[in-house]
């Protein structure tokens, strides 16, 4: 980390492809996988062929941000070979996928009804401007207006099914995925660099990811505290990774930032010293599987726009619960279930555990759960007591769950885009749909600083604070970076506020004309 790459933070490499020459520029929080795509982009070959690169002493060179620049006059001579047929099963599953839905909409004929969709309206927006519409003429264009809906309706229901029945068969085909997750071999400075809330979790690839939460719970003891069968381990991993979606902010990067930042804690503050191994394996398996599913449009959406998860669960916490749900399908599937071992009782405590603190990582409840949190605290915390150690419980995984903030500046910021991205996207399809649009949310009126500097000085500094009373450590290892944090983001508003000066050209501009 360093300077260096936070001035510059591209970087172009130089290629040699049978003889063409190109170039490369990719940013330091990308992932080897980037690299790898962007070369096999370049080369003019698909993304599953190998790739390797040698220097001009014939030296092969590692694909990843950190390998070292050249020159264009030295470029790395590019080889490439594409996969045998057979061992693409991955692209042929998607093809074939992809071959299914485009025969699904032929069969529903989804295009050619949009088009008549748009044209029956159009028709109906015009005889709705004519003056003097005909009381019958007005019962007719009702009727025509709710058939539409009704067409509408019955059209997203079969997606919805056609999307879940093309989950349940990826689901199924876990067993071929599997064979290409490749064990990776972490380095002992990894290993040491993951107990840290300074961890970078932008320089890792989604299958180093799988490996590093695998490491986590058998490093804990997890796996021999649960008897977890390690195949078991891999394909549960697998499996959440798989149900997490591709949004901005709440995808698979997201949840394993939450669960290394719980790992990180539990070493941090020994918590193996004030609670069991089960409870461990609660705490993590939560953090894993608590944005499950997460759509990228939150509960205020689903309430207001009366989705199918605000109907299911009468408003309450309608994502958190339908997280935990989803959690607990994978965990129903015997090949996937890491508590397949554990007895009736234990599996009870564990399900009513994770149940817990996935529903406690809804924003609406924060002040419920501080509040009864800092009642625990006074005259002293009781770790034998069952519902001091439960508050404890959900108010770690709170601060896990909202902790980008935390991490060094050059790890905390990309969220902040990500979190406004996802944000903007809502709140362009609540002006869309003429629903409720939250301030925060709005392009119009929030920039990062005006988004971050409230949020960290009265939510996480004081949630951070009270947690240091327990757990003194945290004040220099959480609270002080959210302090620079929130100096930075205060600064960053000022200098956004202040007339630009002027500038080099303007100045030049000025004396000519005189
Ligand atoms: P979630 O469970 O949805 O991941 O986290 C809870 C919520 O906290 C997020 O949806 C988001 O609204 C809020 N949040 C988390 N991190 C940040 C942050 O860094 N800045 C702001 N402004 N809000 C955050
Ligand atoms: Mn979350």
């Amino acid at each position: 980390m360093g300077n260096a790459s936070s001035i510059e933070p591209t970087k172009t490499v130089f290629l040699d492809i049978d003889g063409k020459k190109e170039k490369i520029m990719f940013s330091r929080h990308c992932g080897s996988r980037d690299i790898h795509d962007l070369i096999a982009h370049a080369a003019g070959v698909s993304r599953y062929a190998e790739i390797s690169l040698r220097d001009s002493t014939g030296a092969f060179v590692s694909l990843n941000p950190t390998m070292p620049i050249n020159t264009q006059s030295s470029p790395y001579k590019v080889t490439s070979k594409e996969p045998s047929p057979t061992t693409g099963d991955g692209e042929v599953f998607t093809q074939v996928l992809s071959q299914v839905a485009s025969q699904f909409n032929k069969v529903f004929k989804v295009e050619e009804m949009k088009t008549d969709i748009a044209t029956r309206l159009s028709a109906l927006e015009r005889k709705m401007e004519l003056e003097g519409l005909k009381a019958v003429e007005i019962e007719k264009c009702k009727r025509d207006i709710s058939d539409i809906k009704d067409q509408i309706w019955n059209a997203q229901k079969k997606f919805v099914d056609f999307n879940r029945l093309s989950r349940d068969t990826h689901i199924m085909n876990r067993k071929q995925t599997l064979s290409t997750y490749r064990k990776y071999t972490l380095s002992q400075e990894t290993i040491e660099y993951l107990k840290q809330p300074t961890f970078d979790i932008w320089h890792w690839e989604p299958n180093e990811m799988l490996s590093l939460l695998e490491h986590m719970f058998h490093e804990l003891g997890l796996v021999a505290e649960f008897n977890i069968n390690p195949i078991t381990l891999k394909r549960f991993f697998l499996c959440v990774q798989e149900n997490y979606r591709n949004n901005p902010f709440h995808n698979f990067r997201h949840c394993f930032c939450v669960t290394q930042m719980m790992y990180g804690m539990i070493h941090l503050c020994h918590l193996w010293e004030v609670m069991t191994r089960e409870d461990l394996g609660i705490l993590m398996t939560a953090c894993v599987c608590h944005d499950l599913d997460h759509p990228g449009y939150n509960n205020t959406y689903q309430i207001n726009a009366r989705t199918e998860l605000a109907i299911r669960y009468n408003d309450i916490s309608p994502l958190e619960n339908h997280h935990c749900a989803v959690a607990f399908k994978i965990l129903s599937n015997p090949e996937c279930n890491i508590f397949a071992n554990v007895d009736k009782d234990t599996f009870k405590r564990i399900r009513a555990g994770i149940t817990m603190l996935i529903l406690a990582t809804d924003m609406a409840r924060h002040g419920e759960i501080m509040d009864n949190f800092k009642m625990k605290l006074e005259p002293e915390f009781d770790y034998k007591n069952k519902d001091s150690l439960d508050t404890l419980k959900m108010v770690l995984i709170k601060c896990c769950d909202i902790s980008n903030e935390v991490r060094p500046m050059e790890v905390s910021e990309p969220w902040v885009d990500c979190l406004l991205e996802e944000y903007f996207n809502q709140s362009d399809r609540e002006k869309m749909e003429g629903l409720p649009v939250a301030p925060f949310m709005d392009r119009d009126k929030v920039t990062k600083p005006t988004a971050q500097i409230g949020f960290i000085k009265f939510v996480l500094i004081p949630m951070f604070e009270t947690v240091a009373k327990l757990f003194p450590v945290i004040d220099s290892t959480m609270v002080e970076p959210l302090r620079i944090a929130r100096d930075r983001y205060e600064d960053m508003k000022e200098k956004n506020s202040m007339p630009p000066p002027p500038s080099q050209n303007n100045k030049k501009k000025t004396v000519t004309e005189k």
